[in-house]
């Protein structure tokens, strides 16, 4: 980890050197907050209001029409954003598409790649990952006509914070139908090593596909190098795409040729969808598994985002992302906030290639230290048991920020402000 001084004018020289430091005005920032919740709700860009509005205007002057409008047709439209996207996960430009939300997104693939058969009958996930996947898995095993107490195995973690790949794969027999793991864990922010358990999961011969929510935007990835199946990610966290924004969805190549378990119209060929007919032919790429009108107005503004993602490069963002939340751990531990009085502790990964782009601060009293904290106009993010939950956003958080929510921190318990709270969660957290 790179050394840090704890005085804010290191804050400041760090912001004055920062490569990525122009992108902050082209966000609406909140005034008076500092914003460390993008991981849960990115912010808006100006660019994804302008793509918003263009979308809005055609409506407005072309009606029908802008299914086939000559610039931007609506009808390409998902397979347009999901080649724009594609290079942000590695992946062919027909490989992605951008469609539905991602808990349907997982349906639809999970539906398709878990085929149990003989003693081959059970998923293999993770007992730490955010819990619509869970329900979503359990419910795939029943419409299978089968048991999830028996056919749904997750693997345990060794301290409530992070999974060992190890055991996942130890994990992985002649009984596992598919696996499907979270890239980065929502709560630690741990990133799983993708390649290394896609290999073993390819070497036998069991599909494996990832929720890349918590990555997406924060980090690269190779999915189609590494010979991930299938993936699927929301964009309204780091892709900042607005509330509800439209999913995505990502197939391996080689899977083309599939059937998709909730086949649609949309996921039709382009050039057949409108002859009517009842027999489904299905488009040859990702966007196959797409299921009926896509919600476009949710999905207009990731086409701005996307725009900025191309310029800033994602190499780049993930580079500013580590030295953030490095810097942020750094100053906790600098500090001395892991020590008694304070007794914070560090949740996540200090190695940079297991870490995302979040980091856990654990508090038994986290619940008010983060009503403390908004108290304070810091905008953090609380998950239960103990999480603070904090994600500087490479596009546009800054180093002095992240030093303020640090001394808030440390102020907080200083003049004890957590203590007129409960330490209770509100309804949204
Ligand atoms: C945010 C998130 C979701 C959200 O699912 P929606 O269908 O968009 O509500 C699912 N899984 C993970 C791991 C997430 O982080």
């Amino acid at each position: 980890m790179p050394l840090f001084s704890v005085d804010r004018e290191h804050a400041l020289e760090l912001d004055q050197r920062d490569p990525l430091a122009r992108f902050r005005r082209r966000f609406y920032l909140l005034p008076e907050k500092i914003y460390m919740d993008g991981n849960s709700l990115g912010l808006l860009s100006r660019d994804a209001e302008d793509s918003l509005m263009k979308l809005l205007t055609q409506w407005k002057g072309l009606g029908i029409d802008g299914w086939m409008a000559e610039e931007n047709p609506w009808f390409s439209y998902p397979e347009e954003l999901g080649r724009m996207q594609a290079p942000l996960v590695g992946a062919e430009p027909d490989e992605v598409v951008v469609t539905a939300s991602t808990t349907v997104n997982l349906h639809t693939l999970v539906g398709t790649f878990y085929r149990p058969e003989g003693r081959r009958t059970r998923i293999l996930g993770d007992e730490l990952n955010f819990p619509s996947d869970i329900y979503a898995l359990k419910s795939q095993i029943r419409l299978k006509g089968l048991d999830p107490e028996e056919n749904l195995l997750l693997a345990k973690s060794r301290d409530g914070r992070f999974l060992w790949e190890e055991d996942i794969i130890k994990a992985m027999d002649d009984t596992t139908a598919l696996i499907l793991l979270p890239s980065v864990l929502y709560r630690s922010g741990q990133l799983l090593d993708m390649e290394g358990l896609s290999r073993e999961a390819g070497r036998r011969n069991i599909p494996i596909g990832f929720d890349c929510s918590h990555s997406v935007g924060a980090l690269p990835h190779r999915l189609h190098e590494w010979g991930v199946d299938f993936a699927f990610w929301c964009n309204y966290k780091y892709m900042n795409s607005g509330p509800g924004g439209t999913a995505s969805l990502y197939v391996h190549k080689k899977h083309f040729s599939q059937e998709p378990a909730l086949a649609g119209w949309w996921g039709c060929r382009k050039d057949r969808q409108f002859d009517m007919s009842l027999r489904f032919e299905k488009a040859a790429g990702a966007g196959g598994w797409q299921i009926g009108t896509p919600q476009l107005l949710s999905a207009a503004p990731l086409e701005g985002s996307l725009r900025i993602f191309q310029e800033a490069g994602i190499e780049r963002l993930r580079e500013k992302s580590l030295n953030l939340t490095s810097y942020l751990m750094s100053l906790v531990q600098e500090l001395k906030l892991t020590e008694p009085p304070y007794n914070y502790r560090l949740g996540t990964p200090m190695e940079e290639s297991r870490r995302g782009g979040h980091v856990a601060v654990e508090h038994r009293d986290a619940a008010r230290i983060s009503r403390a904290l908004k108290a304070r106009g810091i905008i953090p993010d609380f998950r239960p048991p103990n999480v603070v939950r904090l994600a500087p956003m490479a596009l546009y958080t800054t180093y002095l920020e992240v030093w303020q929510v640090v001394r808030s921190l440390q102020e907080i318990i200083d003049k004890g402000e957590h203590q007129k709270y409960a330490n209770v969660r509100d309804t949204i957290a």
